[in-house]
C-alpha cells in the first residue's frame, strides 16, 4: 500500500495550483462533483486528445462521435440498467447515513466516526441512474435519464453510423463525453464521482468465437499500452481479469486495467465482451433492424461488440499520483510533478532573466511567439526572480524553462541568439538556438 498522506497532498496541490476544486465550494459543494480550473482542463484535454489519437483518428477502422447526455427511458430499460445498474445499499441505524454494503472501506470509515460500533439494516437494491424531466407542464413532462454510461449512445447510432459511413467489418466507434451515476459513496477526490467523463471505444466484430477472443486480445493490450504511454511506472499497473461473479450484466469476458493507489489496486479502465447484448436488445425495444449485412459473405447478422472504456478523471487523478515527486535541488526541497511532456498543461515556459531591463523582456516575447508556433502551450511568467518562477512550474508538471539573458542579446558574442534551457526532472540547463529549443519541445511531446 502506498503512503495515503500523497492523497491529501495531491488534493491540496490540485486545489492550490488550479488544476482541481470541490464543485459550488462557495455554496457548500456537492458531494461527488468537481471543477477544473484552468491548468487541471488542459491536463485532460490532453489526455482526451491522446485517446483521440490513439484510438480514432490513427486508425482507418475507427470512426469518432458525439452523443447527448439525455436519452429516453426506453434505451435505458433496452441496455438493462433500470433493472440491473444497481449498488447494495445498507443504512447505519444511528444516523441513517447509507453507504455502500460492497465497501467494507465505507463501512469502516463510517463506523469510526461513531463512539460505539453502530448497527447495520438490511442491504437493500439502489439503481444508479440520474433522472430528470423535459417539458413544460406537469402533465406532458416525460422522464428522461443523464446517461448512466456513454457506451449507449453509440449503440443507439450503429445504424446512422452503418448507413453513413459504409463500414467495413470489423469496424469501431469512439466517444468521449460526460456519464453520471448516483454513486452511494463518491469518495477519494475525483475517484468516485457523480459527474465524470468518460472514453471509449465499441469494437464491432463478426459474431465468431475464435474472432471474438482474437480481438479481445488485442484490444486489452491495445488499451493496456495505451495506458502505459500516458506516463506509468509498469510495476503500478496491472491487468486483471474479473472472476464470472463480478461481471456486469452483459459481459461474456471483462478485465480491468488497474492502478496501485494510495487506497490499493483500483480499476482505471475496464475491457468488455459484450457480446450482442446492446445491438439485440435495442433491435427488440426499439423494433428498428440492428444488423449488418456482410457484403464480402452475404451474410446477415448482429455483431459482437468489444469495448474498451476508460474514465478521464480517474486517468487525471492517477497520472497526478504517478507524477508526484519532493526532493532536493540546490540545497532547497522542491515538490514538481513528472509529467508525460505529452499531457504537461504547459510544455514550456519563457522568462527575461530580469522583468525591468525591455531589451530583455522584447527578446523574450519574440522568443515565446516563435515558440508558440510549435506548440500553443507556451506560457509567460516575469514574476518573481527566476528560481522561483522555476519551481511554480515545476509543481505543476513544465517539462522545460527557457530564460532569455544578455547572453542572448549578444553580450558573449559567440552565444549571440542562444537560450537557455532547464529540464524540469534534473533542473539541468542546456544553451541552444530557439531553433534548437523549438524541436526539443516538439521531440519531447510525440
Ligand atoms: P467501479 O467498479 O469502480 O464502480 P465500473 O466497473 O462500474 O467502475 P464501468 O461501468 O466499467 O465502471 O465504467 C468504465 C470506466 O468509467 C471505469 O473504468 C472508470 O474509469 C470510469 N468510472 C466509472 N464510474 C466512475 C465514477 N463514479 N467516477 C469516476 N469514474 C468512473
Amino acid at each position: 500500500m502506498r503512503d495515503m498522506s500523497l492523497m491529501e497532498k495531491i488534493v491540496s496541490l490540485a486545489k492550490r495550483r488550479g488544476f482541481i476544486f470541490p464543485g459550488s465550494e462557495i455554496y457548500g459543494g456537492l458531494a461527488g462533483i468537481y471543477d477544473y480550473g484552468p491548468l487541471g482542463v488542459e491536463l485532460r484535454h490532453n489526455i482526451k486528445q491522446h485517446f483521440w489519437n490513439a484510438f480514432i483518428t490513427d486508425r482507418d477502422d475507427v470512426y469518432g462521435m458525439s452523443a447527448s447526455i439525455l436519452m429516453p427511458e426506453r434505451v435505458w430499460e433496452a441496455s438493462g440498467h433500470t433493472e440491473l445498474f444497481t449498488d447494495p445499499l445498507v443504512e447505519c441505524k444511528t444516523c441513517h447515513e447509507r453507504v455502500r454494503a460492497d465497501q467494507p472501506e465505507a463501512i469502516a470509515a463510517h463506523e469510526e466516526s461513531h463512539p460505539e460500533k453502530p448497527e447495520w439494516s438490511n442491504p437493500s437494491v439502489f439503481n444508479l441512474l440520474v433522472e430528470t424531466r423535459l417539458g413544460a407542464s406537469e402533465k406532458s413532462a416525460t422522464k428522461v435519464y443523464l446517461r448512466g454510461e456513454i457506451t449507449q449512445g453509440v449503440h443507439v447510432n450503429f445504424k446512422n453510423v452503418v448507413d453513413s459511413m459504409h463500414p467495413k467489418i470489423p469496424f469501431g466507434i469512439g466517444q468521449i463525453g460526460k456519464a453520471f451515476r448516483n454513486e452511494i459513496t463518491p469518495r477519494d477526490f475525483i475517484f468516485r464521482l457523480r459527474e465524470f467523463e468518460q472514453m471509449e471505444l465499441q469494437y464491432y466484430i463478426r459474431p465468431d468465437e475464435e474472432e471474438g477472443k482474437r480481438q479481445f486480445a488485442f484490444w486489452k493490450e491495445f488499451a493496456f499500452s495505451w495506458y502505459q504511454s500516458l506516463g506509468f511506472d509498469k510495476t503500478r499497473l496491472r491487468l486483471r481479469a474479473h472472476a464470472p461473479d463480478e461481471r456486469a450484466h452483459y459481459a461474456k469476458d471483462a478485465w480491468d486495467i488497474e492502478y496501485e493507489t494510495p487506497f490499493g489496486w483500483k480499476e482505471a479502465w475496464g475491457i468488455h465482451h459484450r457480446g450482442d447484448w446492446d445491438l439485440r436488445r435495442h433491435s427488440e425495444y426499439s423494433g428498428h433492424d440492428l444488423s449488418y449485412f456482410d457484403e464480402s459473405t452475404g451474410e446477415r447478422f448482429i455483431p459482437w461488440d468489444i469495448e474498451c472504456s476508460g474514465g478521464v478523471d480517474r486517468a487525471v487523478l492517477f497520472v497526478l499520483l504517478e507524477a508526484y515527486r519532493e526532493d532536493e535541488l540546490g540545497g532547497e526541497t522542491r515538490t514538481y510533478l513528472a509529467l508525460s511532456p505529452r499531457i504537461a498543461p504547459i510544455k514550456a515556459m519563457v522568462s527575461p532573466l530580469l522583468k525591468n531591463k525591455p531589451d530583455l523582456v522584447a527578446r523574450a516575447r519574440e522568443v515565446r511567439d516563435a515558440l508558440r508556433k510549435a506548440h500553443p502551450a507556451i506560457a509567460w511568467d516575469d514574476n518573481g526572480n527566476i528560481g522561483k518562477r522555476y519551481r511554480r512550474q515545476d509543481e505543476i508538471g513544465t517539462p522545460f524553462c527557457i530564460t532569455i539573458d544578455f547572453d542572448t542579446l549578444g553580450e558573449t558574442p559567440e552565444l549571440k541568439d542562444t537560450v537557455t534551457l532547464r529540464h524540469r526532472d534534473t533542473g539541468e540547463q542546456e544553451r541552444l538556438t530557439v531553433a534548437e529549443a523549438a524541436e526539443r519541445i516538439k521531440g519531447a511531446i510525440q
